[in-house]
């Protein structure tokens, strides 16, 4: 089977030495195995994603001297993930919720999953008149119990980790769509890595508690499941993950600057060895 990894970046920022060595990881690992890397640009958020950002990465990345087989944008997938998520409401394992984030952060009780509060479940279970009243949902998501009834016990293959079970009601009532953004994250990801043909997950640590959740997603969509290579992110002198607001100096800076991507990229494969 040929080993296609892909790196998939959010065009809302120029990137710096953290997705250097994210993208440069996914790469390798793909060329090493005689296998493909994609390119993928999650630009679904329409209202933070922009056009110079696509230009940067692009730049960037061919200034580290890598190469990809495909580039794919999201946003050109709307309808893919539409169709999903209908069969999703279809079996009713998607309900619309009309919270504002204000009211879900001041519920005390709600849970902090990994990857921000768990959603207290308070539209879960409206009656299909209460839906039907209302036109002003903000967002769908997913039924994590009732999912998980339907899917049963769950796990992955995790390069660096082994063998994970899922655990994704840690997660809660996970957003599939919003109201201006026609997929979330998980949704769009999930689906494009089956539909690229991923084999091999390569990405930051911080991404692994969303695993659980694409888990799930894979399991009601009868998509095939990855292995996954999560590793570890790159830090600063003092210990803090790279990141712009930060003052992480972009890799357009370090161009900017006279540096040779060639040679930190070189820097940056020693490194892992
Ligand atoms: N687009 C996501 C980000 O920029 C990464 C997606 C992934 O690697 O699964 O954080």
């Amino acid at each position: 089977m040929t080993v296609i990894t892909r790196f998939a970046p959010s065009p809302t920022g120029r990137l710096h030495e953290g997705h250097a060595v994210s993208a440069i990881r996914a790469h390798d690992f793909a060329r090493d195995r005689a296998g493909q890397f994609v390119l993928r640009i999650e630009d679904i958020d329409g209202t933070r994603s922009r056009p110079e950002f696509v230009a940067g990465i692009i730049e960037d990345l061919a200034w580290l001297g890598l190469r990809w087989d495909a580039l794919v944008f999201q946003s050109a997938r709307l309808a893919t993930y539409d169709a999903a998520l209908e069969t999703l409401k279809t079996r009713g394992l998607v309900y619309p919720c009309f919270c504002t984030r204000a009211e879900i952060a001041a519920s005390a009780s709600a849970p902090q999953g990994d990857i921000g509060p768990a959603y207290p479940g308070t539209c879960r279970g409206l009656s299909a008149e209460a839906i039907a009243a209302r036109t002003d949902a903000r967002c769908w998501r997913l039924d994590m119990g009732k999912a998980l009834a339907e899917t049963g016990a769950l796990a992955w293959h995790d390069a660096e980790a082994g063998r994970v079970v899922a655990d994704p009601m840690q997660q809660g009532d996970v957003v599939l769509a919003r109201k201006d953004a026609p997929a979330s994250y998980h949704l769009a990801v999930t689906i494009d890595d089956a539909a690229q043909g991923v084999t091999d997950v390569v990405r930051g640590v911080d991404l692994f508690a969303a695993t659980h959740v694409h888990r799930v997603l894979q399991a009601l969509l009868g998509l095939p499941v990855p292995t996954y290579h999560h590793h570890p992110l790159v830090v600063d002198a003092e210990g803090r993950r790279l990141a712009k607001r930060d003052g992480a100096p972009a890799l357009a800076a370090m161009r900017a600057a006279g540096e040779d991507g060639l040679a930190l990229a070189a820097r940056v494969r020693q490194r892992l060895l």
